[in-house]
């Protein structure tokens, strides 16, 4: 399995691509509740302590593979051409206490070569994760999309203040301000493509959640053109979550690429 998992990180043109850990049960994913020790952003259950709150975040601490990075020093590559085909779904939000995350219905793929993802959920960061040369934009936006095998794929958007954004307008309105179960607006529907830009152009590597257990198993697409939502949109959702942003972590042996 891992040698069929090494192949598929060529395939997907990600020098680096190994799974440290090996194969494992497909995790739980970024911000969901899992029924494992709780972790946070902040103080003694903050990022530097994920790796000792429980042996199944153990990765957090000792992975080599971690995300997010900085995109910083990127390689400019021909990489396999991405195709997304996202349906328009109705509006299922929870605030899981980390996040506010939509659930996507099925039927939504994204296709990375010859391999095709299922999307999942997408959810939202403040700041951004991901760094470009250095400095975190406003806010980050993760697709999490699932192949057959359990290998996940994550597209990141980053989001800068500028004009107001009509899709997170409506996601925005029917934020949940705290935790609990999903919440289904069914009269609401949207299309989360709405929400990229109009280039995908990206930057890929081999990386991991940037959530508690940290596994290693995502393959990494971040957008290069920024989408802009505004200010107050911005400050809407840091009224929730101030800041639930991973620190980057080292590059280690891996390839950053870039599409040109
Ligand atoms: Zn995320």
């Amino acid at each position: 399995m891992k040698r069929r998992m090494l192949l598929k990180g060529a395939a997907l043109g990600m020098a680096g691509g190994a799974l440290s850990l090996g194969w494992q049960q497909p995790p739980a994913i970024a911000g969901v509740t899992s029924g494992s020790a709780q972790w946070g952003y902040t103080g003694q259950t903050g990022p530097e302590h994920w790796g000792e709150l429980s042996a199944e975040y153990q990765a957090c601490q000792l992975g080599t593979h971690q995300s997010p990075i900085d995109l910083n020093g990127a390689i400019v590559a021909a990489l396999p051409p991405i195709r997304l085909d996202y349906q328009e779904t109705p509006l299922r939000i929870v605030n899981n206490g980390h996040t506010i995350q939509v659930n996507y219905e099925p039927g939504s793929t994204l296709t990375i070569g010859d391999q095709t993802f299922e999307l999942l959920q997408f959810h939202f960061h403040h700041p951004s994760e991901h760094l470009v040369q250095g400095k975190a934009a406003d806010m980050e936006l993760h697709l999490v999309h699932r192949n057959a095998s359990g290998v996940l794929a994550v597209v990141g958007v980053l989001l800068t203040a500028g004009a107001e954004n009509p899709v997170i307008k409506s996601i925005f309105a029917a934020m949940p301000d705290r935790p609990g179960p999903e919440q289904l607006q069914s009269q609401v529907t949207l299309n989360v493509q709405d929400l990229l830009p109009a280039d995908l152009g990206s930057y890929r590597y081999s990386g991991s959640l940037t959530t508690p257990p940290c596994s290693e198993e995502v393959s990494w697409i971040i957008l290069q053109q920024p989408v802009t939502l505004s200010s107050s949109q911005i400050r809407q959702f840091a009224s929730l979550f101030p800041g639930n942003a991973r620190p980057v972590q080292a590059l280690n042996q891996r390839f950053l690429l870039r599409s040109p």
